[in-house]
């Protein structure tokens, strides 16, 4: 058997249809985002980074950086084990008190990451909540999607963002039975906000418990960054939060938070979070310090919306289509893969911005974009750069412009 053949073919149909995923090989500088060393054949050379998920350039913000070091100095590199066998570290600790905190909740619980929160919670409450049913948003990230999958209970999926449908299949439910309503705030390619308060509304109609990622929006919205439902005084009637500590906060690690009772059952029933080294307590301290900056400065928030609507109104002028939402996203919409992938190499390599592109699966066919993700920390200099070079590429593309 030649299984380098068999990879090959798949990843030679996957060069064919555009979507082979390439890498670009960053060297992020220190205090200086959106700034990057890229690597590539010609040597290096530096970039404009304008599709990172640092929304706000914490990763780069001093109090984190300080944070970090001095909790590098005192207690070195790794945790030393999983969180039962004495890899629990006083930042965990303090770290979830925060969290807890930030969503208003009894508790919250730390992951390795975003991923592995929504597949390990996700996966422990539908295999463990008796009979239990997940309705889940057609759109929800794929982290949410496989945790559902691996807890092989009966999955419901409705119509994106229609609560309507929602109440419809809820509806049909027996309602003796555990329902978990799962879903998203901001959803991060299309920059679409939930209309949460209506959901909550139907959730609590049917007795069904509310499973919330709001991994594109802490940090980012309501007066201490505790997302849409912070922004929209709402977090206490969701029943689980979830978020990660790798976008608006800078590091990386997820979380969530919910009843004392429902982060005690996941601590205690999920493999995900059982069987895995504990983050790097360094890692924990500069979530921290991140969390707690962001809870007192709106500073950096106000000033990211500010080159949103910039960025916004000159892509109008010069007729770059971008698909309307109320969110920090802005998808220049190109529609084709090809086309897609060319036009970022060429801002890469003749430009040096890199914006990375978005093809299938990642959006539907036909649906192709460059993700922009403007942060407080891009200067009026950088935006004008951008405009300038997506202008004249899209001439040289022939991409249809918006009519203004
Ligand atoms: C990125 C993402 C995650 C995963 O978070 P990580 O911390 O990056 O693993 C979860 N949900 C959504 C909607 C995401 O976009």
């Amino acid at each position: 058997m030649d299984y380098d053949a068999l990879f090959s073919s798949q990843l030679d149909a996957l060069r064919r249809e555009g979507n082979y995923r390439v890498f670009a090989e960053l060297e992020r500088y220190r205090g200086n985002f959106p700034r990057a060393r890229r690597h590539c054949g010609d040597g290096p050379s530096d970039v404009t980074v304008w599709c990172s998920n640092d929304y706000l350039g914490m990763g780069q913000n001093p109090e984190v950086l300080a944070a970090m070091h001095e909790a590098l100095d005192r207690c070195g590199a790794g945790a030393g084990g999983t969180r039962n066998i004495s890899g629990t570290n006083h930042y965990h600790v303090l770290l979830e008190r925060e969290l807890a905190d930030l969503h208003g909740k009894e508790a919250a619980l730390l992951f390795t990451s975003g991923y592995v929160s929504n597949w390990a919670s996700l996966g422990t409450l539908g295999a463990r909540l008796p009979n239990a049913v997940i309705l889940s948003d057609a759109l929800n990230h794929a982290s949410m999607i496989e945790g559902i999958r691996h807890a092989r209970c009966e999955k419901v999926i409705w119509r994106h963002n229609d609560v309507r449908d929602l109440d419809d299949k809820l509806s049909r439910i027996e309602p003796g039975r555990p329902k978990i309503v799962a879903f998203e705030s901001v959803y991060s390619m299309d920059g679409d906000i939930c209309p949460m308060e209506e959901i909550l509304d139907v959730a609590e109609k049917h007795g069904a418990m509310t499973y919330l990622d709001e991994v594109h929006a802490v940090g980012l919205y309501g007066p201490r960054g505790g997302g849409v439902a912070e922004e929209r005084g709402l977090m206490d009637r969701v029943t689980l939060i979830e978020g990660t500590l790798g976008k608006a906060f800078g590091v990386v690690g997820g979380f969530i938070t919910g009843s004392a009772a429902l982060c005690d059952f996941i601590r205690s029933f999920s493999s995900g979070f059982i069987f895995t080294t504990a983050l790097p307590p360094a890692v924990a301290a500069g979530a921290l310090a991140s969390i707690r900056h962001l809870k007192r400065s709106d500073a950096e928030r106000r000033r990211q919306r500010e080159m949103v609507a910039k960025l916004r109104a000159r892509l109008d002028q010069v007729g770059i289509p971008h698909l309307w939402n109320p969110s920090h996203i802005v998808p220049v919409m190109v529609g084709d893969p090809v086309k897609c992938k060319m036009l970022s190499d060429i801002l890469l390599d003749d430009h040096g911005i890199y914006v990375q592109p978005i093809n299938y699966p990642t959006v539907p066919k036909g649906s192709e974009r460059l993700r922009l993700t403007p942060s407080p920390l891009h200067t009026d200099a950088d935006l004008d750069h951008l405009v300038r070079a997506l202008s004249s590429l899209w001439s040289h593309c022939a991409l249809s412009r918006a009519v203004a």
